[in-house]
């Protein structure tokens, strides 16, 4: 599917945007060559044998010829272009050819058996070669034929015939031998414009590439790229991880194929040949053929290009091979750039003593929840979270003993979150909890739950360690993001002053355990 549909695509394209097609250009000069064959079999039979018995023979086999090239003219191109297509006209042309020859033939001569073997060896070898030496053959016939003219010795040949035959002959062997570069020089055209279109979409990928640094956007451009191209059924890309060996579909080209997901590569043969082997896999199976490419970076297989398509019951060319090599390994550092990108990036938003997100990540995030909640008028809730008396601890039982709490209560806090709240550490023993969409008495509600979790947890030789916590809500205290801040602030102040260990909100009413 892939040669067909990258070879097809590739010339399709050209040939809309130049009105060139190398395959019509070649049936074109073809046939144009088949007919002066015609042209020169006709002349022979009109002026040579025109009161000979074998005129109305040879001239329905030359009119049989002239049919065959008007079929020609007619089938569609890819017959025309198909290896058997090529067998058929080769058998007609031995067939036409060696019967003329033979009707021209003298009576008393054999040299057409002569001239139809070298036709024949020509039609297989198809040499520049064979040409030369067909004409040296003609050439020494005819010095040997004028020797005996010359010693008047008397030949059943006549020289007019013999150049009659010769001249056929001639004509016959060289329109083998053009007809074949006249295919090469087709074939050519075809690679070098399917090369050009693959170098167009290498491009046009690397440009999709480019544009984003996101593992997810990086992989959409390389699926829908690929399945526009290879106008594929299905197209997918499997992330790998090196070290675990699992394999994931990253991204999927339609809901029909592979659902994204963990997926067991030993489950499809094609992936892990590509991943085991690290090169391009190719399989031709029932209905549909399927191609399998790694994307290698730093010497490891970190995902995989698999791409289903109709069945075109040959293997990809060397082209096609070398467009997908390159673009794999485009892709792979691409996405590997990515990768390090996102990783960089999660980096600088996590705190690295707890693993939730930092202030700036929380800052950036409450902004924009902030702007959310304005626009479609939802309450937000935001949490300050205090630990009471973390220096005792740390003066007591030593700083990593205070870290360790630090990173106990940043987990329990993280899990008596919904999945859409945003927990972060503030900075230093303050931790904050942003709320979306959740009015002020269900803020206090989950406020009173994680202080409740954080004052049951036991730490070894420590013992327990509780928080105070300060509630806010918009719209009800703050319109801004600032004053959201400000006032859960206060309120934390209040709950701080009320005993610790409690939550207290906007009104500084204290909400007792
Ligand atoms: P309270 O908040 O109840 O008033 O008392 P506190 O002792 O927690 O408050 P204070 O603001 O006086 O001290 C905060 C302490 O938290 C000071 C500091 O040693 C400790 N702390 C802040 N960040 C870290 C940290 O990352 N690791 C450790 N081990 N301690 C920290
Ligand atoms: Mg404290």
């Amino acid at each position: 599917m892939e040669a067909e549909n990258i070879e097809r695509y590739g010339v399709a394209q050209l040939a809309a945007t130049r009105k060139y097609s190398p395959e019509s250009e070649h049936r074109r000069s073809f046939l144009s060559l088949r007919w002066l064959v015609i042209i020169l079999a006709s002349y022979l039979t009109l002026f040579s044998h025109l009161s000979s018995e074998n005129f109305p023979i040879l001239f329905t086999f030359v009119l049989l010829f002239a049919g065959t090239n008007i079929v020609l003219a007619l089938v569609p191109e890819g017959w025309f272009e198909g290896s058997a297509g090529q067998r058929a006209i080769a058998a007609c042309d031995a067939l036409f050819v060696g019967a003329t020859f033979y009707l021209l033939r003298s009576p008393e001569t054999y040299l057409y058996v002569g001239f139809v073997l070298i036709f024949v060896l020509a039609l297989v070898w198809r040499d520049l070669r064979l040409v030369l030496f067909s004409l040296l053959v003609v050439s020494v016939l005819f010095g040997v034929f004028n020797a005996f003219r010359i010693a008047r010795f008397a030949l059943s040949v006549s020289i007019e015939q013999f150049l009659t035959l010769s001249l056929f002959f001639v004509v016959s062997i060289f329109y083998v031998f053009l007809s074949t570069q006249l295919a090469r020089d087709a074939k050519l055209s075809r690679a070098v414009l399917v090369e050009k279109r693959n170098a167009e979409i290498m491009v046009e990928i690397t440009r999709g590439l480019s544009s984003s640094l996101k593992t997810r956007d990086i992989l959409g451009v390389i699926v829908s790229r690929l399945c526009e191209v290879l106008n594929a059924t299905d197209c997918s890309i499997i992330v790998t991880d090196p070290k675990t060996g699992s394999a994931q579909v990253m991204v999927n080209s339609s809901g029909a194929g592979k659902k994204e997901g963990e997926i067991a590569l030993d489950s499809v043969p094609e992936l892990k040949e590509a991943f085991d082997g690290r090169k391009m896999v190719f399989r031709d199976l029932d209905g549909h053929s399927v191609v399998a490419v790694p994307m290698v970076s730093q010497d490891a297989v970190i995902s995989l290009i698999h791409v289903a398509g109709k069945n075109t019951g040959r293997p990809p060319s060397e082209g096609t091979i070398r467009f997908f090599e390159v673009m794999a390994s485009t892709a792979a550092n691409a996405l590997r750039n990515a990768q390090l990108f996102e990783e960089v990036e999660h980096r600088a938003r996590t705190d690295f003593l707890t693993g939730l997100p930092n202030h700036r990540y929380f800052q950036a995030t409450l902004s924009a929840e902030v702007g959310r909640a304005q626009r479609h008028n939802h309450p937000l809730s935001l949490l300050m979270i205090d630990l009471d008396y973390l220096k005792i601890v740390n003066d007591r039982f030593g700083h990593p003993s205070g870290d360790m709490v630090i990173r106990t209560i940043a987990e329990t806090i993280r899990q008596s979150c919904r999945e859409f709240d945003f927990a972060a550490r503030y900075g230093g023993e303050e931790f904050t909890v942003i709320l979306p969409e959740t009015p002020l008495a269900g803020a206090i509600h989950v406020a009173d739950r994680i202080r409740e979790k954080i004052a049951m947890v036991q730490f070894a030789g420590i013992g327990k360690v509780t928080a105070s916590i300060g509630v806010s809500n918009y719209p009800m205290n703050a319109l801004a993001k600032e004053d959201l801040i400000r006032v859960a602030d206060q309120a934390l102040y209040i709950a701080k002053n009320g005993g610790r260990d409690r939550v207290a909100y906007f009104n500084y009413q204290l909400i007792t355990k």
